[in-house]
């Protein structure tokens, strides 16, 4: 059987389901080697999935169960373009999949969006994943209210984390420093504004009814804003997906108030258009997406804008700034309008930032379809064996987080949980992941 060398970057569902497609199939030994910039795997399941979602994230179990075969290796700690480029992996490997994802933020380009206090959700959302290189400082949470823009899963994740209770946040995976900054701080209502109409909200039912579940905080929809309007009865009755989430948003707009001590509240159909104060933010202006000329005013200290992802140009890839994703035709990275031989991707970098984990299936099965196909066309390979590269990391002191070294990074997040009868509580510091990886620093 002939042998096949793959190096995926990227270690979040769609690199690893990939790596799974590719080991799998029967006309070739695949091996595979997965690079991650991290000290530890499945990028947006650790990172991105609210720390309240652990039925979510046990999709680590069958993620892990990839690496558990001799086939494919775990190369943490390592960042593509700085340890080894991708033209070095080109010519390691026979081919080399892109699975880096969407690692930068979407921006409104409004006037004041620079100030501090308007933040990206992404920080937050880092924050509180207790992600090692987040940026995010608890002493933005301040003032009573704080806004988010937009009115996908994301500010839902970000809308519910703020107003969750210490008890809740204990049933989760959290960093305690996150758990106290978000049990003590000053914000006593939260925004989630969207620029249209709430029939075209991009947040799923399941989570609009488990923000309306929330033990610290009342849910409040304005019913003016849920008028069944000529546009809203058409978008009601051509999907029963936006029937169901417009009955919820009714239901708890009808709902009398509980007095909690927070609150989330609703607005639709209102865009920035400006970001307000000198040196620190004051407040958002409003513009009424069917009238701009009515503005008002949002008194606020810190906005968090929850508009989207993009994915991010590295040497060696080609990258549209357009769209923010790597250009491709049938997952065959593009330059010019020919194939790059070689280079494949997968997941958000290929798409576009979205869809659930499961889409990453789908997607990386396409992905390798591609690999496997132009494999078989090929003669010989580049006869490197895995040695070549670690020798080439080795020569440059990189220093490698294997599988080994991230299954003692679970044990001792795991021991630090237990004597809270808590399943994990994770380090969020590249140092103490090190050292728990047994490597010294
Ligand atoms: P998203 O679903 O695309 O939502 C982005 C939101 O930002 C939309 O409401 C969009 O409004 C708004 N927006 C974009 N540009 C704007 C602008 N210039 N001004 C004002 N609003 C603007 O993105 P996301 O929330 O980042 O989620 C990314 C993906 O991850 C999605 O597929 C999501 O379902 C998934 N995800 C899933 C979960 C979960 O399953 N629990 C959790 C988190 C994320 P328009 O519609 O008007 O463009």
């Amino acid at each position: 059987m002939r042998a096949l060398r793959v190096a995926v970057v990227g270690s979040g569902p769609a690199g690893v389901f990939c790596a799974e497609t590719l080991t799998e199939d029967p006309g070739f030994e695949v091996d595979v080697d997965v690079f991650e910039r991290l000290p530890t795997p499945f990028g947006l399941v650790r990172y991105g999935v609210a720390p309240d979602h652990q039925k979510i994230k046990s999709i680590i179990a069958s993620l892990s169960e990839v690496f558990e075969t001799p086939k494919v290796r775990f190369l943490g700690n390592i960042t593509v373009g700085t340890d080894i480029t991708v033209d070095e992996l080109r010519s390691h490997y026979d081919a080399v999949v892109i699975a880096y994802g969407a690692p930068l933020d979407r921006r409104l380009g409004v006037p004041g969006e620079q100030l501090p206090g308007v933040i990206a959700a992404r920080n937050f959302v880092s924050w509180y994943s207790g992600h090692p290189d987040a940026s995010f400082d608890p002493a933005a949470l301040t003032g009573e209210r704080a806004a988010v823009i937009g009115v996908g899963n994301v500010a839902l994740d970000v809308a519910r984390m703020l107003v969750r209770t210490p008890d809740e946040l204990r049933r989760t995976d959290v960093p305690e420093h996150v758990v106290e900054a978000l049990d003590g701080h000053p914000v006593r209502e939260v925004c989630v504004i969207g620029r249209r109409g709430p029939e075209h909200a991009k947040f799923t039912h399941k989570e609009l009814l488990e923000l309306a579940g929330v033990e610290g905080a009342d849910i409040v929809v304005d019913p003016e804003d849920l008028r069944p309007t000529e546009e809203r009865r058409a978008a009601v009755a051509a999907r029963p997906a936006t029937a169901r989430l417009l009955s919820t948003l009714e239901k708890i707009a009808a709902r009398p108030p509980a007095h909690r001590s927070r609150t989330v509240r609703f607005l639709f159909d209102r865009t920035p258009v400006g970001f307000l104060g000198e040196a620190s933010l004051t407040g958002v202006s409003l513009a009424h997406t069917s009238d701009p000329s009515r503005v008002e005013v949002l008194p606020t200290e810190l906005v968090l804008p929850a508009v989207g992802y993009r994915s991010a140009p590295l040497a060696g890839v080609p990258f549209d700034e357009a769209s923010g994703t790597v250009p491709h035709t049938d997952s065959r990275v593009i330059a010019g309008g020919t194939a790059v031989p070689g280079l494949y991707v997968v997941g958000w970098a290929k798409r576009g930032p979205s869809g659930v984990i499961g889409t990453n299936r789908l997607c990386a099965s396409e992905t390798a379809a591609a690999v496997l196909a132009d494999a078989a066309e090929r003669e010989g390979g580049t006869g490197r064996g895995p040695d070549a590269v670690d020798d080439l990391l080795r020569s440059r002191g990189a220093v490698v987080v294997d599988w080994k070294g991230w299954l003692a990074i679970e044990a001792t997040e795991a021991a630090l949980g237990s004597p809270n009868g808590r399943g994990r509580v994770k380090l969020h510091d590249r140092t103490g992941l090190l050292t728990a990886a047994g490597l010294s620093v």
